[in-house]
């Protein structure tokens, strides 16, 4: 048996533990405020009640914001008296694609990024306010909304660079939605850590968006159905403010991509402040890109061309049912993974470089609300 007094060096510990813990809870809570953030929807082509939780959730997850929402009135009703309060806080979410703001709201937003604001664009948001100039600079690139070679060039890579193409043209497609590789074209805090490229989950890829892209910054890239590369993660300066662009995130599926979740997070916290404290997700680093992804990609997305068709019915006439399954197999992943290969072998490099690349027409435009 142990005597009171040998205890006492026990008791002296515990006692001293606990002094250090509370230290550690109230410096926790008094010396890292959280970051302010707004969330603004209410009207989307896409479901923004099923998304803006989903949006909120993955900003309170990561420990460092407070998220409030400003949700407008529905589409076609009175918006006179929507007027966020931007100035209350350091990050503004844009889950919004739908009526114009009142002229004060839009002049108190182009006020809060011109002072160094930060601001997050979330997909759709990206085809919102078409004939607001301010709005089209802020966000760099936009899709839909009547937008044309007049909002500014498409945005292409050539031999390592980026070219500003400015053949005329409508502005924003995608294809159905499927699973991608995303490929890093330049190192920035917002991905750092991440690898070179990774699979990012089902979703919408974006294409073809145009516009200002002043001070735009590409972070990362993946290749759509045209062959062409397409930027779906990039930042623009304007003014003091910083401006971090994901077109990724169509709905619930995408936006539970890790992937998703970790740029939403360190984007915001950029936008914010201008720095990264979050470490790099291990959940992104285990997203490969490795053969068996490339095959989940070829197959997620089988496509029938007129080549395939062509070769299908040539054989159809002369040999077994067996061989036709087999080579129909060979000629849909052979389509796909060269569209993968594609993404995958292109050196990154940085830099935006003036000129004209002379695209082929362009697909005719497709509808206003059709992101
Ligand atoms: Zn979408």
């Amino acid at each position: 048996m142990s005597s009171p007094k040998a205890s006492l060096p026990f008791y002296l510990f515990l006692a001293a533990c606990l002094v250090v813990w509370l230290q550690v809870v109230d410096v926790d809570a008094s010396s890292t405020p959280r970051i302010k953030a707004l969330i603004v929807d209410g009207q989307n082509n896409h479901s923004w009640t099923t998304t803006s939780p989903i949006l909120k959730r993955i900003l309170e997850d990561s420990g460092l914001f407070t998220v409030d929402v400003a949700t407008s009135p529905a589409r076609g009703m009175d918006m006179s008296r929507f007027r966020p309060r931007f100035g209350r806080y350091q990050v503004v979410v844009s889950n919004y694609n739908g009526d114009p703001w009142p002229e004060e709201a839009r002049r108190d937003f182009v006020d809060f990024v011109s002072a160094g604001g930060g601001f997050v664009v979330v997909h759709a948001a990206d085809n919102a306010f078409s004939d607001w100039p301010e709005y089209n600079e802020i966000i760099g690139l936009g899709g839909w909304g009547g937008r044309d070679e007049r909002w500014g060039p498409y945005l292409r890579f050539r031999e390592g660079k980026i070219v500003r193409d400015e053949t005329p043209g409508s502005a924003g497609t995608h294809g159905s939605p499927h699973a991608f590789p995303i490929q890093i074209w330049q190192e920035h805090p917002i991905t750092a850590g991440f690898p070179k490229a990774w699979m990012h989950g089902r979703d919408e890829l974006y294409a073809r968006l145009r516009g200002p892209a002043r001070n735009l910054t590409i972070l990362a890239t993946a290749s759509a159905d045209s062959g062409e590369r397409e930027p779906v993660l990039f930042v623009v300066q304007y003014k003091k403010g910083r401006v971090f662009h994901t077109t990724l995130g169509h709905g619930p599926e995408a936006m539970g991509s890790p992937d998703f979740v970790s740029t939403l997070q360190r984007g915001a916290e950029w936008a914010a402040t201008g720095a990264v404290s979050q470490p790099a997700s291990k959940d992104v680093s285990s997203l490969g890109t490795g053969l068996p992804d490339l095959l989940r990609t070829a197959l997620d997305r089988p496509r029938i061309g007129k080549r395939e068709v062509a070769a299908i019915a040539a054989l159809a006439l002369g040999v077994n049912s067996v061989s036709i399954i087999v080579l129909v197999v060979v000629l849909l992943l052979w389509r796909r993974l060269s569209a993968v290969e594609r993404t995958l072998l292109h050196g990154p490099s940085a830099r935006i470089s003036q000129g004209e690349s002379g695209e082929r027409p362009l697909e005719p435009r497709t509808g206003r609300l059709s992101a």
